[in-house]
């Protein structure tokens, strides 16, 4: 661990010459690559997984020395790259490293450190969360974009901000902040991954409990098929479907009550490579009938194919042959289910772009994430796929983010 903490000191003594990339150019080659060096250590999640939350606070307390020192993301200016250190450090300290930001959420909230995600906010104490809900109302000055301070809220997300959400997104009242956002409390409510009841509670999007993936190189544990070819066909293109998941419940059977509080033997998220390519987002999702033991049928529900889904024939470049399946195993359980880097399942999805949580058709609620699966092997195609599943209705979907 001393060698993270030390890489931190390290930077946070050279922070003079980060911010500027002419005056870090005038460093010895082997200075500037000692710095990278360092530097890299903090975009790796694995350097966040083994911290306490005392390391963690130490290094917090590091990001913010380096953000005070001028090492932020500021237009016209380069960097080269270290700009985005402190926020990075901070995120990945309060997604994976519980405990990490106690004491320093007043700090964080008088810099802007709003940069991809504000879930640096989720565990903050209910004196910031009040201030937040203040600065909102009152539209007093703040580095925080209302966007950013909603979008901290919904990360929080506990009771006081459930009943806030409720009221602003159901009695909508002149507030401040509707001058400047156009999106809606529920929708702040999704990019955190739950979304808002009619009786102004909250519906969790995802599961608790978060396993690693990683290729299976035993015969023990859970098994997890990714990518392999299934009996059943597309109904809309006749293709044989694929699996993004087939897990094996019946191997490790107090899993599958832990992860998905559900019994079974069997979960496939299958998806048709050809009409999963030609999806649109968030309109004509291919629905799959699924259930808990081993059923995984492409849905009736899906009704005609939509105009814009082609049946690409294979001499036609579009056309996508196969998957290449990956053998995988349940590895170790994550310290929080807001570490959401790699393939896993369970937990929060990574989302490059934007939160695209689909819309069950039958019960026409939010669908559950179930796990994501990265870097995955299709031909000229470079991204993520995400399965998602409607617990009560036995329906599910994938999606994709590249
Ligand atoms: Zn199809
Ligand atoms: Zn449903």
């Amino acid at each position: 661990m001393l060698h993270v903490l030390q890489a931190a000191e390290l930077l946070c003594s050279s922070s003079q010459w980060l911010v500027d990339s002419h005056t870090f150019q005038t460093l010895s080659q082997e200075r500037q690559d000692t710095l990278y060096a360092a530097e890299g250590l903090f975009y790796e999640p694995s350097t966040y997984r083994s911290l306490t939350s005392q390391e963690g606070k130490v290094l917090a307390k590091f990001a913010l020395q380096l953000y005070d020192a001028g090492v932020f993301v500021e237009p016209d200016r380069s960097t080269d790259g270290f700009d985005f250190l402190p926020y990075s450090m901070l995120t990945y300290l309060a997604d994976i490293v519980p405990g990490s930001l106690d004491g320093l959420y007043a700090q964080l909230l008088t810099r802007n450190l709003n940069f991809q995600s504000n879930s640096i906010f989720r565990e903050a104490d209910p004196e910031t969360r009040d201030h937040i809900i203040t600065l909102l109302q009152t539209g007093e000055p703040c580095p925080y974009h209302p966007t950013a301070l909603l979008s901290a809220l919904a990360w929080i997300g506990d009771r006081r901000v459930q009943e806030q959400f409720s009221q602003w997104q159901y009695h909508p009242e002149y507030e401040q902040w509707r001058q400047r956002v156009t999106l809606t409390p529920a929708s702040f409510a999704h990019q955190a991954g739950w979304e808002l009841t009619p009786d102004g509670g909250r519906r969790d999007l995802y599961f608790h409990t978060c396993y690693d993936l990683p290729r299976r190189t035993s015969e023990e544990g859970l098994r997890v098929n990714l990518g392999s070819l299934q009996e059943e066909h597309c109904g809309w293109c006749g293709r044989q479907l694929f699996s993004c998941f087939d897990c094996f419940l019946s191997d490790l059977p107090h899993v599958s009550e832990e992860l998905f509080h559900q019994r079974g033997e069997r979960l496939r998220l299958p998806l048709c490579l050809n009409c999963f390519s030609t999806q649109s987002f968030r309109e004509n999702r291919v629905i799959m009938d699924v259930d808990f033991h081993g059923k995984a049928q492409w849905s009736t529900s899906n009704g005609a194919r939509p105009q814009h889904v082609q049946v690409y024939e294979p001499d036609d470049i579009r056309y996508i042959a196969g998957l290449q399946p990956q053998q995988c195993f349940l590895g170790p359980q994550r310290r929080t289910p807001y570490d959401v880097n790699g393939t896993h399942i369970g937990g929060c999805p990574n989302w490059p772009q934007y939160s695209d949580y689909p819309i069950c058709p039958s019960c026409e609620r939010s669908m559950m994430f179930v796990g994501q699966w990265e870097e995955v092997p299709i031909y000229l195609w470079e991204g993520y796929l995400y399965a998602f599943l409607c617990l009560e209705c036995g329906l599910s979907t994938i999606g994709q983010q590249h």
